[in-house]
């Protein structure tokens, strides 16, 4: 079966165009798709003839919303979606002043190992497509009836682990003819894998990086980040210059404050002291509980906020939205598996 979901218009004119239709069926078909139709009968405006062909060569399986949480304190709206194979991931839906947010996935699962979080519990299981990608943000958007102007790459998996999909997903979703959202509006967060960040920059995108540094030294960071031991904290910041150099956008750390592993005054030294010469903000994270890390959220976050304000460093503290409904990292699709 072909994934249509996962193509651009100039895909689809050249798949009309090989069931013997004109090229501008594709427009129609791509708007169709964008609008979020779950089969080729209600697309009304096709011939018939090819709507049939679609539906022999194609499944339409939108994501199935499985549970869906709705958090009491702040209106943040976690969804668990199951896909056409069964597999279930997360979205969550946060508002915020500067626009309604929403957090996607990347894959189902994650190799990456990082010992604080609840995603890469059962490792991976597979990439998601492009279409999966945009079926995330389409669908969140249709069920909560709330227009998305912003979305993070913050979900399960590691979307530079899923390259190629993830590319795709970007130029699907910014086109003024889908869901037309700006590449300043989306962020990408990423483990640091290092040689993708540099892949990434040659494509000068205007969207935001993030980096999940939590520790500014390799040994704290090998202890918690497996990728660590692959790309160690100066080759990550070697790249990290490199793509603030090429594409002119301020990288932003992200840090989870966890009790006496990476909290200390010498680590917010050490840290001010690697992001000088390169413009970037620093983004502290009350650490979320995941029973199975033993790991407890720090109490030193203001003293380390400070200490590195001291030094210059631009620094925010996270809010947390939906704290009452596992709203973080996998949280919900782990307690999925724990209870079937
Ligand atoms: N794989 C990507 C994106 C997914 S995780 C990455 O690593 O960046 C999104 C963010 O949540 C990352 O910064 C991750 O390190 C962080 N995170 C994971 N588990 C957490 C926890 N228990 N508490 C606080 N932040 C956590």
């Amino acid at each position: 079966m072909m994934d249509i979901r996962s193509m651009d218009p100039e895909e689809l004119a050249q798949l009309c165009r090989s069931m013997g239709e004109p090229a501008f069926r594709g427009k129609q078909l791509f708007q169709w798709l964008n609008r979020g139709v779950s089969s080729f009968q209600e697309m009304t405006d096709l011939p018939k003839g090819l709507r049939e062909q679609l539906a022999e060569r194609c499944v339409l399986c939108p994501p199935a919303v499985e549970r869906k949480q709705v958090s009491a304190l702040d209106g943040t709206i976690k969804y668990l979606w199951r896909m056409g194979d069964g597999n279930c991931i997360e979205s969550v839906l946060m508002r915020y002043q500067h626009g309604n947010t929403v957090c996607i996935s990347s894959q189902v699962g994650c190799r990456m190992g990082c010992v604080f979080c609840a995603s890469t519990i059962g490792g991976k299981v597979r990439d998601l497509t492009a279409g999966e990608l945009l079926d995330q943000v389409l669908f969140t958007q249709l069920d909560s009836g709330v227009p998305i102007s912003n979305i993070v790459l913050m979900g399960i998996g590691e979307p530079l682990d899923n390259f190629d999909c993830v590319m795709k997903f970007l130029n699907l979703v910014n086109r003024p003819d889908g869901m037309n959202i700006g590449m300043r509006h989306i962020s990408l967060s990423t483990c640091g894998l290092a040689e993708e960040i540099d892949k990434l920059a040659r494509y000068r995108l205007q969207l935001t990086l993030s980096v999940s540094l939590h520790a500014p030294d390799n040994e704290t960071r090998d202890r918690l980040m497996p990728v660590n031991r692959a790309f160690p904290v100066e080759r990550l910041f070697r790249s990290c210059r490199r793509y603030f150099e090429e594409t002119g956008r301020r990288i932003s750390y992200e840090y989870a404050m966890i009790d006496r592993i990476n909290d200390a005054d010498w680590q917010a030294d050490l840290l001010a002291e690697q992001l000088k010469g390169q413009p970037g903000h620093v983004n502290l994270i009350p650490l979320n509980d995941v029973r199975e890390s033993g790991l407890r959220p720090s109490r030193r976050t203001a003293q380390f906020q400070h200490r590195l304000e001291a030094h210059g460093v631009t620094v925010t503290v996270r809010r947390r939205l939906g704290s009452d409904i596992d709203a973080s990292c996998g949280q919900l699709r782990r307690k999925q598996m724990l209870q079937p």
